[in-house]
């Protein structure tokens, strides 16, 4: 990006290692960015910062957040006698969008996937079966994706949890097969929660 010096280009080059971000749409954001007033030029800056510096795991459901216990898990209105495990915290963000799930959640951050060299130490299992042996739980609705990874992990939870007695449901296969929770409308969302079989 030589023809408009160094500092442009380096914003470029930092934007087009974004994902989803190409070439085009780089300089597109940069040059939107070069335009902003100032102050939100460093509004934008500090966000980023502040956002990547002060980042943790909820301490309980171990999605991402700036507390100790996120938003979700400190509330007082949430049922926390329903955990939801899902992948990722894009997919905690799915369901929260339906508006309609009062449990708590588990982030698992992954999947079993011993192809990709991910195993059960990899995600956080431990932390959840740990979670169940402390906390008073009805049910464990496993919204893992319905990928071939997402549905063995399933089974292994549900296998691991079976012994103690809670109740564990799988959601409805309404959700398409390797399909990205995050990418699926709400309505599917909540069919696929409402539809959910005891495993
Ligand atoms: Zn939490």
């Amino acid at each position: 990006m030589e023809i408009y010096g160094d500092q442009v280009g380096r914003l470029i080059e930092e934007l087009s290692g974004l994902p989803g971000v190409g070439g085009k749409t780089a300089q597109r954001l940069a040059f939107h960015i070069i335009n902003m007033p100032e102050e939100r030029a460093e509004s934008l800056a500090s966000a980023i910062v502040d956002a990547r510096k002060n980042i943790r795991y909820c301490k309980s459901c171990y999605t991402i957040t700036d507390r100790e216990l996120c938003p979700i898990c400190a509330s007082a209105k949430r049922d926390r006698k329903t955990i939801m495990v899902v992948e990722t915290p894009r997919d905690l963000a799915a369901y929260e969008r339906t508006g309609r799930f009062t449990g708590v959640y588990h982030v698992l951050h992954g999947v079993i996937n011993p192809a990709l060299g991910i195993g059960v130490g990899d995600i956080r299992l431990k932390e959840l079966i740990e979670r169940l042996s402390r906390e008073d739980v009805e049910e464990l609705i496993i919204a893992t994706n319905s990928s071939v990874e997402g549905e063995a992990t399933a089974m292994y939870i549900s296998k691991l949890v079976k012994p103690s007695g809670i109740k564990t449901s799988r959601i409805a296969s309404g959700v398409p097969v390797g399909g990205d929770l995050e990418c699926i409308d709400e309505v599917t969302l909540l069919r696929a929660l409402e539809g959910r079989v005891e495993l």
